[in-house]
Formats: structure tokens, C-alpha cells, sequence
């Protein structure tokens, strides 16, 4: 692992996406669940409509039904009370109750017609209607209402019947009022009207599932007691639900049972209905809830980057800690919460602990242990800086003079102190700028900024005189020699300057100690 690791997602991002997320999820559920209430209360709308609807028309064709079998049993009164009808009567009958019949027949036991009405080509006096609905309803013997069959005439019908009894009581036949169902009938009279905008219709059915009217002809007579409403509603229930049928189409279903005849009567609407007001429904609720969203996702940003920001701010503190030591200013944090408050005080005094403690680490590269002055690297490396500007300076070196007399007579340690003492007074002599050093051993240095060499040598002499005049701390005088010189004038490199430094030094030493000379082409000494 590497000692400055991948910085990974910032917190504020994190923080965002999760806010994010949790708000559009919330609107997202929201919507949803008043999506899914909506569609539950349009759902159950359709159900009851359907179902009321189905219960309403079952009756009414039950009511239907009553009238059809009064007005047949009528016609066969009348055929019993006149013994017989004759065409122009039994017309006559026809043309009352053709609302209700496409045509009237009086058929006798052996199944043979005896009249029909209106007149037809293919049914007439002495035609057979042998056919097993024929036959069931001569033994029945009773009035009846039949399953739809296709009857002699091709057409798909039902039969309304009543028996027909002779004067003597012997059981004649029947007349029988037929509603052709492929044709206009008196079904279509009650059930087409519903057929509706929205895709809603009605269907009935026989007691065995036979479609006896449907608003598409082409259904009517197929047999459909497979789907789900019509099995519920030939075994004689009512209710509603939502089925599927064999063309995969759903529907909402109310379903009515008839008990007099066995029917069944089925209103439904498309399930695909509700789709259209729940997608205006749903792109209403998305529209009407987008500025909110943008807003509180505006303000919950907002908030998380306010929260978060000063946690940001550390760890970018922490950040530029770790490329470089200086670190610049501590950011000033506001924050109300524990975590980043307590997070930003430990970094604060670990930050504090730290800059200390590189600034002791500094000092100690820097200054001298012994006294506190510049040390040598410190020394070099300014005279190297000042040695790259333009600005003159001077440079005093000093040698302490006997010194292994001192240190021999009364011991290192005094002669440390002796060392002390001459270095705070080199701090006197010098002015703010100035960079006192200990060059190494007993031998010190000034560097004089921006200073000529008259006032170099003011120092120097004040300095020299300042340590002749003192007692040192082991209770003697103890004197120093001096060697001045100037930049630019007498040289432009530090090992240049050192070296005539040097050579300045050492004329002092050797024309007798406690003096300074000012190195020049000649060099000049003074005591
Ligand atoms: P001169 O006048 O010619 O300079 O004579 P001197 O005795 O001072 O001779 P020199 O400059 O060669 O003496 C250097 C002595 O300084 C040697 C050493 O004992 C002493 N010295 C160097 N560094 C220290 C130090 O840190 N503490 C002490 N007490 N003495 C030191
Ligand atoms: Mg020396
Ligand atoms: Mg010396």
C-alpha cells in the first residue's frame, strides 16, 4: 500500500447520491401508491358499474321474458277458444306481437305445421319441423322457452311455446313464437342500447353457455361457457371479477343470472380502459410533483453540502498536510455537530503540535546549540543567497583570542560560557537583518546587511571594544581579533569572501591580537 492512498468518493457526493436517491424514491412511491389507489378505485367503479348494469338487464329480460310466454300462451287461448285460428287470424297475431317474435307457427304432435305466419317460403302448412328441439318441446307437453337451435329454416332461433289442448283435452301441439336471433329481435331491443364509448357491452347467454346475444353477430350461437364470468353465471351466481378470455383480452365483468330461464346476461369492459385516465393520471402526478422535487432536491443539496462542507474543508487541510508541511492557515470552521466539531479540534492541535514541533526540528538545523546563533549550514546558506542579489553587505569573522589558555586554566565549560557571553554581545553590536553565526569552534561571523565598510567597521570596533572592556565569565578579559570584508567590492563568491575574511583575521592575529582589519589591496589594521 502506498503511503498517499487513492482518495476515493467525496463525502459530499455520497451523501448527495444517497439524499438523492431517497427523495426520488419517495416520490417514486409516493406516486405509485396513488397510482395504485386510483386504479383500485376506478377498478372497483367499473366492477359495480358492470355488475349493476348486468343485475339491472337480467331482471328486465326476466320481466321480458314473462311478457313474451303471456303473449304466446294469449295467442294460444285464443287458438282454444276458436278451435283452430285461420291464416288471416293467426297474421293477425303475428303483426300484434312482432316486437316480440320474427314469426308465429301453430305445429301440431306429429311435429307437421299446421299455419305460420308471416308467410314464408320455406315453412308452411304441411312442412315438417322434425328436430330434436321439436320434439322436446311436444313432450314436454308445457310452455318453454328452448336453447337456441338452427330450426328447418336455417335460422338460428329460440322458441317461445305454449301447449295447445283440444276441446276434448287431447294434446294437439304447440304454437311457438320464434326469436331469430341472428336477426332483428326483441333481445337487441333491451341489451344493444348498452354498447358504449369506452368499449363497454353486454352479452347474454343460455343456460349452456350458447351466446344467444352478442353486439358482434358473428358470436352469437358460439359456446363460451369456458370463460371464467360465464361458468360463474350459467352455475346461477352473480358478482363481478376480472377475467381473461381465450383471445387474451381481460375484461371487467359484472355477471346476472336469470332463474326463470337460465340465462345469464354479462356486462364488461375492457381492462385496457383504465390504462388511458391513469397514464393522463400518472403524467399529471409527475408534472404537478417535478417543481417540488427539483426543490427539495435543491434544499436537501444544500443542506447536505452545508453539513458536510466543513468535513470537506478538513480533510482538505488533512490533504495538503500530507503533500506538503506547510499547510497554510487552519480553516475556520463552523459547525454545529459533535463529530465534525471534536474531528476539527484534534486536528486543530495536532496541526498546532506539529507546526511546533517542525519549527523546533528547524531551529535545531538552524542555530547553534552552544549559543543560540546561526549555525554553519545556516551561515552558508545565506551567504549563498545574499551572494545571488545585488544588495552589498559586509561580513566581519572574529577569532577568539587565546582561547586554549582559557579553556586550559579553567575548564571547557567556562569556556563555553565565555563563547555565551561574546554571542550575546555580537547580538548587541548587530541590528535586526544582521545574521550572527558561529562559524565553527571559537570562531564567530556577522553578516551585515546592507552595509558599507565604515559601518562595518563601527561594529566590529564597537564589539571588539565591548569584549576588551567586559569580564568575561572566567573573570578575565578576553579580547578577539576581526577580519572585515565587503561585497561586492572585494568579492563575489562566499568562498572568495571567506578566504580575504580570512586573510583579514589572521593580519589581526599576527600584528598582535585585540584588533580588526578591514581587508583591502592592502590590508589595514586597527587596534
Ligand atoms: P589564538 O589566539 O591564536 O586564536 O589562540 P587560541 O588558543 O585561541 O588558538 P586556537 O584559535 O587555535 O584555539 C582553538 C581552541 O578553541 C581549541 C579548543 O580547545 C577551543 N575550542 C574550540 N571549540 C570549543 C568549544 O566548543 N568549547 C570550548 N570550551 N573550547 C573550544
Ligand atoms: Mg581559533
Ligand atoms: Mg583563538
Amino acid at each position: 500500500m502506498s503511503f498517499y492512498p487513492k482518495k476515493g468518493f467525496k463525502l459530499v457526493t455520497i451523501v448527495s447520491f444517497i439524499v438523492v436517491l431517497s427523495i426520488v424514491l419517495t416520490m417514486i412511491i409516493t406516486i405509485h401508491s396513488a397510482y395504485t389507489t386510483s386504479k383500485e378505485s376506478l377498478v372497483e367503479n367499473y366492477l359495480n358499474n358492470n355488475y349493476d348494469r348486468a343485475t339491472d338487464l337480467a331482471a328486465s329480460t326476466g320481466n321480458l321474458l314473462d311478457r313474451v310466454q303471456g303473449s304466446i300462451d294469449a295467442v294460444a287461448e285464443i287458438w282454444q277458444r276458436n278451435h283452430g285460428l285461420d291464416d288471416e287470424t293467426l297474421n293477425d297475431l303475428y303483426l300484434t306481437n312482432r316486437e316480440y317474435f320474427n314469426s308465429l307457427s301453430i305445429i301440431r304432435k306429429d311435429l307437421i305445421v299446421d299455419e305460420t305466419a308471416p308467410a314464408s317460403n320455406k315453412l308452411h302448412s304441411g312442412s315438417s319441423v322434425d328436430n330434436p328441439t321439436s320434439r322436446a318441446v311436444t313432450n314436454m307437453r308445457d310452455s318453454v322457452i328452448t336453447d337456441p337451435f338452427v330450426g328447418t329454416t336455417g335460422n338460428l332461433m329460440i322458441l317461445v311455446t305454449s301447449p295447445l289442448y283440444d276441446q276434448n283435452n287431447v294434446y294437439y301441439g304447440y304454437v311457438a313464437g320464434t326469436i331469430y336471433l341472428h336477426q332483428s329481435n326483441i333481445l337487441q331491443l333491451i341489451l344493444e342500447h348498452e354498447y358504449e364509448l369506452d368499449g363497454s357491452y353486454v352479452y347474454a347467454v343460455d343456460s349452456k353457455g350458447n351466446i344467444i346475444f352478442h353486439p358482434n353477430q358473428a358470436l352469437i350461437g358460439k359456446n363460451v361457457a369456458s370463460n371464467d364470468a360465464v361458468w360463474k353465471v350459467i352455475a346461477g351466481l352473480n358478482g363481478s371479477m376480472l377475467y381473461t378470455d381465450s383471445s387474451d383480452s381481460s375484461y371487467y365483468a359484472g355477471y346476472a343470472y336469470n332463474m326463470k330461464s337460465g340465462w345469464g346476461i354479462i356486462s364488461q369492459t375492457p381492462a385496457s380502459v383504465v390504462n388511458g385516465p391513469l397514464g393522463i393520471l400518472l403524467r399529471q402526478s409527475i408534472l404537478q410533483s417535478l417543481p417540488l422535487l427539483l426543490i427539495t432536491l435543491a434544499a436537501g443539496w444544500l443542506l447536505t453540502y452545508l453539513v458536510v462542507k466543513p468535513l470537506h474543508q478538513l480533510a482538505a487541510y488533512s490533504d495538503r498536510m500530507l503533500k506538503d508541511w506547510n499547510t497554510g492557515e487552519f480553516p475556520d470552521i463552523q459547525s454545529a455537530t459533535y463529530e465534525i466539531k471534536t474531528l476539527h479540534n484534534s486536528l486543530r492541535f495536532t496541526s498546532f503540535q506539529l507546526q511546533k514541533y517542525i519549527a523546533k526540528l528547524h531551529n535545531e538545523t538552524a542555530l547553534d546549540g552552544l549559543t543560540g546563533l546561526a549555525n554553519r549550514r545556516n551561515f552558508d546558506s545565506t551567504l549563498d543567497t545574499w551572494c545571488m542579489g545585488e544588495e552589498p553587505f559586509a561580513m566581519i569573522m572574529l577569532d577568539i583570542d587565546h582561547f586554549k589558555r582559557v579553556n586550559d586554566t579553567y575548564g571547557h565549560l567556562t569556556g563555553d560560557r565565555v563563547m555565551q557571553s561574546l554571542a550575546s554581545m555580537m547580538r548587541n553590536v548587530s541590528r535586526e537583518g544582521d545574521l550572527c553565526f558561529r562559524y565553527g569552534g571559537e570562531e564567530f561571523g556577522i553578516l551585515l546587511r546592507g552595509c558599507n565598510i565604515t559601518r562595518a567597521y563601527v561594529v566590529a570596533e564597537r564589539l571588539r571594544q565591548l569584549s576588551a572592556s567586559t569580564t568575561s565569565p572566567s573573570g578575565e578579559i578576553v579580547t578577539i581579533s576581526m577580519g572585515i570584508v565587503v561585497y561586492p567590492d572585494q568579492g563575489r563568491t562566499p568562498v572568495e569572501l571567506i578566504s580575504k575574511a580570512d586573510q583579514a583575521l589572521y593580519t589581526s592575529k599576527r600584528e598582535g591580537r585585540n584588533r580588526t582589519t578591514v581587508y583591502a589591496d592592502e590590508l589595514v589594521s586597527t587596534s
